[in-house]
């Protein structure tokens, strides 16, 4: 079989999670080429509104080999990311190749085949980095199309000062969602409604002055079942009962739906406290929209000039993989953090689980995770054969030959350029 632009492994994707995931295979010398589909790292971070900051704690989010200093401050800025995952793409002995959008992905024998908008590439192992938010989804409301205002999804809140002295409705007060409303807390609104169909799991970002996500691996080291009510009671210590003020709550616990769906938990930055003081105001779920108003469950209509959808991401990955049997019926994948993928081998995904302490600290973990079982999977066919069981030897020795192969193919190739370069 013919394998076009051999490579031995791919990352799909210059985020920080796929810059990890390159790092970790670069410090066990395997070759790795960075596909991105953008013509610049950290994309996504420059796209989002620029008072953002992250809602973890510098401690957790960095990564692998590159720590935060205490200058980037307890809750890091958008643009210090942007520059931080700069720096660290930079540092990095692996070929990024910009303006490359993976367009499917196939097997192809034992190894993986990437169709480009650039070409094709094959390659042996490929690390899919793509992000959890690559499509921003807003519902289709019946008559919307009617509406005659600005209706955007968080993902384009832009300068939070546009929104002073007008009325906004945010759908949803999830992560994106209370951000957002924390950032509208801080101006003054003429209204704000938040419309929720049951409350977040929600805590606050810092608990008498002490920036909460501090303990985050703390929480890990409690046993599983304990997680949920310790959240809820560590909320309802710093709220009170929030369904008071309109937030019920969810019949999942916190820890569960973020294991389950990767739904993270919502951090208050302000948001509770507009609320409980009558500044801002929950009201039911969204079912409609006629030409100037918003209907909801309970029949009453409002009248916001923009409304907000805080209503969540696609992960864009259904026309990249289609039948391969490597995603659920959401678009994620079903081995999310690194797991080995029995019905695909050699296909790794990263970045689509957080954890408590956030994606820097996942995303480190998960490359370690991919790097160490790939370079196992590369180790000489004889120590591979004598250590697997029988059903697995065959494949994963033609696979351990055919990456020796390309190793030297690649160095040949090398030797070639550098040699073309200096004549
Ligand atoms: C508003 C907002 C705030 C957030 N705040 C936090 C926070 O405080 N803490 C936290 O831990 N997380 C936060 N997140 C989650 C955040 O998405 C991740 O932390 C981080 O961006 C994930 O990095 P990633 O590398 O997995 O994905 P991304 O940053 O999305 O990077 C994926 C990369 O893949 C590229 N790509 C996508 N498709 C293709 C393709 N087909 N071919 C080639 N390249 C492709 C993209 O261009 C992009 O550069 C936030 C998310 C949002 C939306």
């Amino acid at each position: 079989m013919e394998y076009p632009n051999m490579n031995d492994t791919i990352v799909i994707g210059a985020g920080l999670s796929g810059l990890a995931a390159a790092r970790a295979l670069r410090d066990r010398n395997i070759p790795v080429t960075i596909l991105e589909a953008s013509d610049r790292v950290a994309d996504p971070w420059r796209k989002r509104h620029p008072q953002l900051r992250l809602n973890i704690h510098r401690h957790f989010a960095q990564l692998p080999g590159a720590p935060m200093t205490r200058n980037d401050g307890t809750y890091v800025r958008r643009d210090t990311v942007v520059g931080y995952l700069e720096d660290y793409a930079k540092a990095l002995d692996a070929e990024i190749r910009f303006g490359t959008r993976v367009l499917s992905v196939e097997r192809h024998g034992d190894g993986w085949h990437v169709q480009t908008n650039k070409g094709e590439l094959s390659c042996a192992h490929l690390v899919v980095a793509t992000g959890r938010e690559s499509i921003p989804t807003i519902p289709i409301w019946p008559g919307m199309e009617r509406y005659g205002r600005p209706v955007i999804h968080t993902a384009d809140f832009g300068d939070v000062t546009q929104y002073e002295g007008r009325k906004v409705l945010v759908v949803g007060a999830g992560n994106s969602g209370t951000d957002v409303l924390s950032h509208l807390a801080r101006i003054n609104p003429a209204k704000v409604w938040v419309s929720v169909r049951h409350g977040p799991s929600i805590l606050p970002k810092l608990i008498l002055g002490f920036p909460l996500h501090r303990l985050a691996k703390l929480f890990t080291y409690l046993p599983k079942w304990s997680l949920d009510p310790s959240f809820v009671a560590l909320q309802w210590l710093s709220f009170g009962n929030l369904r008071r003020f309109g937030l019920r709550r969810h019949r999942t616990g916190g820890a569960t739906r973020m294991r389950q769906e990767g739904v993270t938990f919502a951090l208050d930055d302000g948001f509770v406290a507009a609320l409980k003081t009558g500044r801002f105001e929950a009201v039911p779920e969204t079912v409609g929209f006629d030409d100037t108003r918003v209907e909801l469950a309970n029949g009453r209509r409002i009248d916001p000039d923009v409304v907000i959808c805080a209503t969540g991401y696609e992960t864009g990955l259904k026309p990249l993989f289609r039948d391969l049997g490597a995603l659920d019926h959401n678009g994620r994948p079903l081995h999310p953090m690194g797991q080995p993928d029995p019905d695909n081998p050699g296909l790794w995904f990263t970045g689509f689980t957080p954890g408590l302490a956030g994606f820097f600290h996942a995303a480190g973990e998960t490359a370690d995770k991919i790097a160490k079982a790939i370079t196992n999977d590369r180790q000489p066919a004889e120590s591979a054969h004598s250590a697997m069981p029988q059903n697995l030897a065959g494949t994963r020795n033609s696979l351990g030959a055919r990456l020796i192969n390309s190793t030297r193919l690649t160095a040949t190739a090398r030797r070639t350029a550098t040699k073309g370069a200096s004549q």
